[in-house]
C-alpha cells in the first residue's frame, strides 16, 4: 500500500469531520494528524468553517465520490444545491476570469480593440472548454446553469457593446454588424472553428476578425 499523504488526508477531511469514515479510514487518518502540524491546521481551520470544504469543491467537484462521501454530507454545509453550485462556480469564476472588458474598452480604435479581443477571448475558451462545454448542455435542462449561464451571456452582452463602441454604422448597417460581433465571440462559434474546422489558434481569431471587418466594411464600400 502507498504512503498515507497529506492530500490523503484532505480528500477525506470532510468525511472525518462529519464522523462518517469508516475505522480503518479514520485510523489512517488519525495517525497521519499525530504526525502532521499541517493536517491539524488544516482540520482546526475546517472545524471553523466549511472553507475547506469549499476549497475541495472548487479543486475536484468529484471529490466527494471519490472519498465516498454522500452528497447529504456536503450539502449539511449548504442550505441547498444552488448555494453549493455558486460556492463551486465562484471558486472556478476566480481561478478562471474572462478577459477584462474595462481594458478592451480603454483602446480607442474598434478594429485594433477587435484584434485585441478575439484572441483573449479565444484563450479563455481553450482553457475553459471542457466546462463551457458541460453548462451549455446542461442549461435547457439544470436551472443553476441557467443561472449561472445567465451572468455569463451578461458578459457576452456587455462584451458585444464594448467591441461596438466607436462604430459609426446606423440602422441594418448596425444590426448586421452587432450581430457579427455577437457570432465572432460566441463560444459555439470558435468551437466550431477549432473543433469542426481544425482551424489552430491564431486563425481562428484572424478569420473572426477579418469576418467582422468585411461585414462593417460592406456598407463604407457601398457608401
Ligand atoms: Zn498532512
Amino acid at each position: 500500500m502507498s504512503r498515507y499523504e497529506c492530500i490523503d488526508f484532505k480528500v477525506v477531511l470532510s468525511a472525518y469531520l462529519d464522523g462518517e469514515l469508516a475505522a480503518p479510514g479514520r485510523a489512517d487518518a488519525d495517525r497521519h494528524l499525530l504526525a502532521c502540524r499541517q493536517c491539524r491546521d488544516l482540520l482546526e481551520n475546517a472545524e471553523r468553517s466549511d472553507e475547506a470544504i469549499r476549497a475541495l469543491c472548487a479543486r475536484d467537484p468529484a471529490f466527494a465520490e471519490r472519498a465516498g462521501v454522500r452528497r447529504s454530507t456536503l450539502y449539511r454545509h449548504f442550505p441547498d444545491e444552488a448555494s453549493l453550485f455558486d460556492a463551486c462556480s465562484s471558486h472556478w469564476n476566480a481561478a478562471n476570469p474572462p478577459p477584462d472588458l474595462a481594458e478592451w474598452a480603454g483602446i480607442d480604435d474598434p478594429d485594433e480593440r477587435l484584434e485585441r479581443a478575439l484572441p483573449e477571448l479565444y484563450g479563455f475558451y481553450r482553457r475553459t472548454e471542457p466546462m463551457l462545454a458541460n453548462l451549455l448542455r446542461d442549461e435547457a435542462t439544470n436551472e443553476n446553469v441557467q443561472r449561472h449561464f445567465g451572468a455569463f451571456r451578461g458578459y457576452m452582452d456587455a462584451a458585444r457593446n464594448v467591441l461596438m463602441q466607436g462604430r459609426h454604422d446606423r440602422g441594418q448597417a448596425r444590426s448586421r454588424v452587432r450581430a457579427a460581433i455577437g457570432h465572432a465571440l460566441a463560444f459555439e462559434t470558435w468551437r466550431s472553428l477549432v473543433r469542426e474546422q481544425g482551424l489552430g489558434n491564431v486563425q481562428d481569431a484572424k478569420l473572426m476578425g477579418g469576418f467582422v471587418r468585411a461585414t462593417a466594411g460592406a456598407r463604407a464600400a457601398r457608401r
